[in-house]
């Protein structure tokens, strides 16, 4: 049975640094062309298909382009790096293919032709519908442009269309945030990723907040920012699925940003990008048990190096870590409890063993009663965090790790 997992495709280019962003981008764009020389090689290279033997095809359940700024690709250059996509992967016919889009970089036509190229699902990052916060993200396209890009998705066909936003900007008010959702529920789409703000070391953002230019809201404001999010959207008929995603329905969930948090395991390519995965040898039985130690691994975050190296042929030596087994037991319960769907108690037990369950069961009846979480009815026990929990993740995931580790 060949292994199916999800593909990341990370496009290093960005325009201009908004404020807050410490992905891994550059603004030099005139290294595109090689980049994408060298993605296909990669991509060649790591799944055995640039010669002429090669694995069993592994099967692709989705693709999705993220940045950077996936949108500065020309069409041209998105074709052919699907095209190396579909030679080297079984890409299962209803895959899922994800596009992040700047609302600064594109237009009609060129969203119809990501639609011709097999694009089905678009990430369109317009963070706000109010101006004077967009100023402060210090992004590059106005709101107009942020509207323009929506009408324009909707006019190339797609259907699975999701914005992502931003709150607790500076002097924002909840109110204020409230005013911004109401905004954007207007375009009706399938999927809304909001985002709290937070301070990453390296960027101008935090630069000018140690200048003391501007207060952060505490943790106080900010969980009833996360709260009032929640249930106004709740009441609009999104499903709050995780921590920071929500969908009109189960069916509009990113399945691949899912797959994440289930642990499937995902090949990411491109420089920076991260993959995820199990041994082949020890088989797909030894999965969801201690023998399983999986690995996580990652290219250095820098283009040129990526570029110098695979016009030779030669892939860039990668960072690796194993995860052990209570390292893995800890993911689960973290990854899991991220989500609405919870982590899975049986799969727990498998890794981990009777003894450890035992561990953490006081834990999880402490929650209960504390109404910070519940065991899920039905067949396959599931351990949820109640809204209230989810907003102390931190610190719960903290006194897992405390019995774990
Ligand atoms: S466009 Fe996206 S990746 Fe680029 S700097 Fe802004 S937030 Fe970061």
């Amino acid at each position: 049975m060949s292994d199916t997992v999800s593909v990341y495709i990370h496009v290093p280019f960005c325009i201009k640094k908004c404020s807050y962003c410490d992905f891994y981008s550059t603004n030099t764009l005139s290294f595109l062309p090689a980049y994408v020389n060298s993605l296909q090689r990669e991509i060649g290279i790591r799944t055995g298909l640039a010669g002429l033997a090669g694995p069993a095809k592994k099967n692709a359940q989705t693709i999705y382009f993220g940045g950077g700024t996936p949108s500065l690709l020309p069409l041209e250059e998105v074709e052919k790096i699907l095209g190396t996509v579909c030679a080297c992967y079984q890409v299962l016919p209803n895959a899922e293919i994800t596009f992040e889009v700047n609302p600064g970089t594109v237009d009609e036509p060129y969203l119809s032709g990501l639609k011709n190229l097999g694009v089905n699902r678009l990430s369109i990052g317009v963070q706000s519908f109010d101006t004077a916060k967009i100023k402060v993200l210090n992004r590059i396209h106005s709101i107009e442009e942020s509207i323009g890009a929506i009408g324009a998705a909707k006019s190339a066909g797609f259907e699975n269309i999701g914005l992502d936003l931003i709150y607790g900007t500076p002097g924002e008010t909840r109110e204020k945030w409230i005013q911004d959702l109401k905004t954007a529920l207007e375009f009706k789409v399938a999927h809304l990723s909001c985002y709290m703000l937070t301070l990453e070391s390296g960027t101008p953002l935090q630069a000018q907040y140690e200048k003391g230019l501007f207060q952060m809201h505490g943790p106080d404001i900010l969980t009833d920012f996360f709260m009032a999010t929640s249930t106004f959207l709740g009441q609009q008929g999104y499903e709050h699925y995780e921590i920071s995603n929500f969908a009109r329905g189960r069916e509009n969930r990113s399945r691949h940003n899912s797959n994440y948090w289930n642990m499937t395991p995902y090949d990411g390519f491109g420089p920076s990008a991260h993959s995820f995965g199990f041994p082949i040898e020890k088989g797909l039985d030894a999965r969801d048990t201690c023998l399983a130690s999986p690995e996580r691994s990652w290219n250095p975050a820098d283009v040129n190096a990526y570029v110098q190296s695979l016009s030779s042929g030669v892939l860039q030596a990668r960072e690796r870590e194993v995860l052990s087994c209570r390292q893995q037991m800890l993911e689960r319960v973290m990854l899991g409890l991220r989500t609405s769907d919870g982590f899975d108690m049986a799969v727990f037990k498998k890794i981990s063993g009777q003894g450890y369950l035992k561990g953490i069961t006081p834990l999880l009846a402490r929650l209960e009663t504390q109404g910070l979480g519940a065991v899920l009815p039905g067949s396959v026990k599931r351990f949820q965090l109640t809204l209230s929990g989810r907003a102390r993740l931190d610190s719960i995931v903290e006194a897992f790790a405390d019995i774990i580790l």
